[in-house]
């Protein structure tokens, strides 16, 4: 078997789930507890802020668990109305994840203000001047701009660092997705233009089921799930999942420790796939048909597509070879079924129908890389052929 559909999920690490193990096992304190076992709870979710915020280059206190990306996504658009309110309006990009997308226009529904989608390039970023040209005409009616900086299907790496001084210096709060950056690049010149960073454990080889959001200042929050006062500094309800925030405090310190070792290997697996993809297809005289969608800046993640090879086809063959891939994001349920990323990018619907996405991980080894890569090609010779 040949997983490269990281940018969907990781693999768990040996040494996350070590960690993991003895907070499932024996030390299953409530960290809300004042015995010795709660206790030892409550000093594990505390390590592992620590090192989540390591991760950012932030202080630990201003680090909240969530039990999932999507929920931290939530919390910055549904809970900072109250700070949003003399300035509702929201500038997302269009190739947010859904649960920036959706949930943005969820808020337009419901709330007052409106929700501005800034335009993809071809490469696959925001378009910039776009961006600007809105937050001009604008400017004293939005309160909050959120951008991803690595997509998870095409791997284009926005260039938030440079957009985000501006916007804070006129008051608007700065939002950025940053789960599928983790792990590929230093963040902290990211967190120090961001009042909201959100992250998930799965996507760097930590368990399921807990994501974090760095909140520049508490007060521009409220609890999305109410409940415990005390839980999350007041701003999360409900009793920590203590095994598995300790799981993603451990991933956050492997992936902070030997992130150039890590991104050269990386590099180093998806260049190795695309050498031998590409020979492969020049060998069978189908290299013409290959093509990639955007420019890929994170290493991890690249989408491409073969000229008149549908998706689908494609990706049931290779399923059928143990090779994993997928279509796009594994979350994506659109009614049109069409990536909405792709398409904001000006790909037809003809070409995103035969584009699939490929993500590597520091697990995939060198042979899976030459066994999948001339999987792909044969496959895509196949249905050439049969077509
Ligand atoms: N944001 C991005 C960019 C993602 O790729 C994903 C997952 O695919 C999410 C948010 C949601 O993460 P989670 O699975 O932790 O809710």
């Amino acid at each position: 078997m040949v997983y490269l559909d990281n940018a969907a999920t990781t693999r768990i690490s040996d040494a996350v789930l070590q960690n993991m193990l003895p907070y499932l096992r024996i030390g299953y304190g409530n960290p809300g507890s004042v015995h010795t076992l709660g206790r030892q709870s409550f000093e594990a979710v505390e390590t592992a802020r620590q090192r989540v915020a390591f991760l950012l280059e932030v202080p630990a206190q201003n680090i909240i668990f969530t039990a999932s990306a999507t929920e931290a996504n939530n919390m910055v658009l549904r809970c900072t109305r109250e700070r949003l309110r003399e300035r509702p309006d929201i500038v997302v990009s269009a190739g947010e994840h859904d649960s920036i997308l959706r949930t943005a226009f969820d808020v337009e529904r419901r709330e007052k203000g409106h929700v501005f989608k800034v335009p993809l390039m071809e490469s696959g970023r925001i378009d910039t001047l776009a961006l600007m040209d809105i937050v001009e005409r604008h400017r004293d009616s939005i309160g909050l701009v959120s951008i991803m900086r690595a997509n998870n299907e095409t791997g284009a790496v926005n260039p938030v660092e440079n957009i985000f001084p501006k916007l804070q210096s006129l008051g608007i709060l700065t939002h950025s997705d940053c789960v599928q950056a983790a792990g590929t690049e230093p963040l902290e010149h990211i967190s120090h233009v961001c009042d909201f960073i959100t992250l998930s454990a799965h996507k760097i080889h930590g368990p399921k089921g807990v994501g974090a959001l760095y909140v520049k200042d508490k007060e521009a929050l409220v609890p999305l799930i109410t409940g415990g006062s005390v839980q999350e500094y007041g701003l999360r309800g409900g009793t920590e999942n203590v095994a598995g925030i300790v799981g993603f405090g451990k991933a956050c310190e492997l992936a902070s420790k030997n992130l150039a070792e890590n991104v050269q290997n990386i590099n180093m697996k998806s260049g190795k796939f695309f050498s031998v993809l590409t020979e492969q297809l020049a060998r069978m005289g189908l290299i013409d048909i290959l093509h990639f969608n955007g420019e890929s800046q994170n290493s991890k993640t690249y989408s491409i597509r073969f000229d008149g090879i549908p998706a689908e086809t494609l990706l049931m063959m290779l399923d059928a070879n143990e090779i994993y891939v997928s279509a796009g994001s594994a979350c994506t349920a659109h009614d049109t079924g069409l990536s909405h990323v792709l398409s904001a990018m000006g790909l037809s619907p003809e070409e995103i129908r035969s584009s699939i996405r490929i993500s590597f991980s520091t697990m995939n080894t060198m042979d899976e890389m030459l066994f999948a890569a001339c999987g792909l090609a044969t496959c895509v010779q196949r249905i050439h052929k049969s077509l």
